[in-house]
């Protein structure tokens, strides 16, 4: 997430903007059930669970805290395992959190002597994730981070049977709201496991199970959390990770789900906040350049053409979504349609940046002092990029990296990762002058402006006009 202050925009702003689009998202979409929480104890939150592997989902409202009869009291850990609990490791850590989107992955139903079983699990579950796009293209922009919770007991209560009571560090469950596949736990407990890693936009809770089952909540910023969603998954069933990767659709790219449920009937109001639900036709939506008009007609990777096709936001009538299928509406689809991917990687360049430095920006630098900069390691589109020694690997991101004096492009510099000022051409005028670095994704998968602008990122440095070569 970024902390640091930025110069080329507000950062704030941008938070506000995307809780924002969020809360109108929910206010447009959430089921009727998932309506205003309880406090204290009785504390209820919206969580969404997939009853078959392959299918759509539904959404209930469930209580954020785990109940008694759902989780035995915790007895105490030992020494050996009071010492293991806790532990941070990092899984996949590719740049500092301010610049990253931070993952942080919690084993639940893992005794002291099974953590080395999550930590497995848990680079499996990952690996599943980003063998999608747009994950795949944007690795590296994430951190990953494991936090080591020592369960007292193997497994999590449900499994096998709803009446299975174990005693575990997060309180995970089977059978939550009387559902076997929706496996709630205990919110609180996992942000103090979350709390212990460097940062946490994301949290991810793997339950050591081979049963079919996971949930997603959403809108946890609103509630106060330094994260926005959480994602629950079985570690040992193949179909769960899609669960986590539906889930973070929601969570990263603010995405609407594109199920419907009968019972809704005909949605009756206004423009939903949501992106990739609409009451327009594609006519309206190419009329007002509206939603995702830019794509309309385009080959879709979800699945035929993107257009308007009735049935979105859990309203089978009056809402429209882009394509006919996608990972947002069922989990057979691993995709994202055109107007989901550019969502997801809007949502990853508001939580990362691809350009980082060492060399502070705040203080003046001399002529001759290298201003070294990396750019993120993304699997980069066969396109090419003017990167010069990215390596090509296909995928979608096509970062590039361009150099400025004074607000002018020094062209011969594209893709230098260590360039001086007098190198680019400042000179000892006894002037003040700024050299700016710019980094852009230049990916396909990027139509809006407004997306590209979040995809690019720009650090900028005053040069001292008498300044020494070298320091
Ligand atoms: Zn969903």
């Amino acid at each position: 997430m970024r902390i640091r202050p930025r110069t080329h925009r507000a950062a704030g702003a941008l938070a506000g903007l995307a809780l924002a689009g969020l809360l109108a998202a929910t206010a447009a979409t959430a089921p009727a059930s998932a309506a205003p929480t309880a406090s204290g104890g009785d504390r209820r939150v919206a969580a969404e669970y997939f009853p078959d592997p392959g299918g759509s989902g539904r959404t209930v409202e469930v209580p954020a805290n785990t109940p008694v009869r759902k989780g035995k009291s915790a007895a105490p850990l030992s020494a050996a395992e009071a010492a293991v609990d806790g532990t941070v490791g990092e899984q996949a850590v590719t740049g500092p959190s301010d610049d990253r989107l931070d993952i942080v992955i919690v084993g639940d139903g893992y005794t002291a002597g099974q953590q080395g079983d999550f930590h497995a699990d848990a680079t499996a579950k990952w690996a599943d994730i980003t063998a999608l796009e747009p994950y795949k293209s944007y690795q590296g922009l994430f951190n990953v981070w494991t936090v080591d919770a020592v369960s007292n007991e193997s497994g999590i209560s449900g499994d096998p049977g709803a009446d299975t009571v174990k005693d575990t560090a997060l309180g995970s469950y089977f059978w939550c709201s009387g559902i076997e596949r929706l496996i709630c736990t205990d919110i609180d407990k996992v942000a103090a496991y979350a709390a212990k890693a460097p940062a946490a936009d994301l949290v991810v809770v793997i339950a050591n199970s081979t049963k079919y089952g996971g949930a997603g909540y959403s809108g946890l910023l609103a509630e106060g959390r330094p994260f926005n969603g959480v994602s629950t998954l079985s570690s040992d069933h193949a179909s769960s990770s899609l669960i986590a990767a539906h889930e973070i659709g929601h969570s990263v790219g603010l995405l609407d789900d594109e199920y419907t449920y009968p019972e809704y009937g005909t949605w009756t109001g206004g423009e939903p906040g949501g992106i990739n639900s609409t009451t327009y036709t594609a006519a309206q939506l190419t009329e007002k350049q509206a939603k995702w008009y830019r794509w309309l007609g385009q080959s879709d990777p979800a699945g035929g053409t993107v257009g308007t096709f009735e049935g979105s936001a859990y309203y089978p009538l009056g809402l429209n979504r882009p394509t006919e299928s996608s990972i947002m509406r069922e989990l057979n689809n691993t995709e994202f349609n055109l107007p989901g991917r550019e969502a997801m990687i809007a949502g990853f360049y508001r939580a990362g940046n691809a350009l980082s430095s060492t060399v502070d920006t705040k203080n003046p630098v001399g002529p001759g002092r290298r201003i070294a900069v990396s750019l993120a390691d993304l699997n980069t589109s066969a396109a090419g990029t003017a990167a010069g020694s990215r390596t090509h690997r296909p995928g979608l991101a096509r970062p590039e990296l361009r150099w400025y004096v004074d607000g002018v492009e020094k062209v011969s510099a594209r893709g230098r990762t260590a360039p001086t000022p007098a190198a680019l051409g400042v000179r000892a005028d006894g002037r003040g002058h700024r050299v700016t670095a710019e980094a852009v994704d230049r990916t396909d998968a990027i139509r809006d402006p407004a997306v590209r602008a979040l995809a690019t990122d720009t650090l900028t440095w005053n040069v001292r006009a008498t300044g020494h070569r070298g320091r």
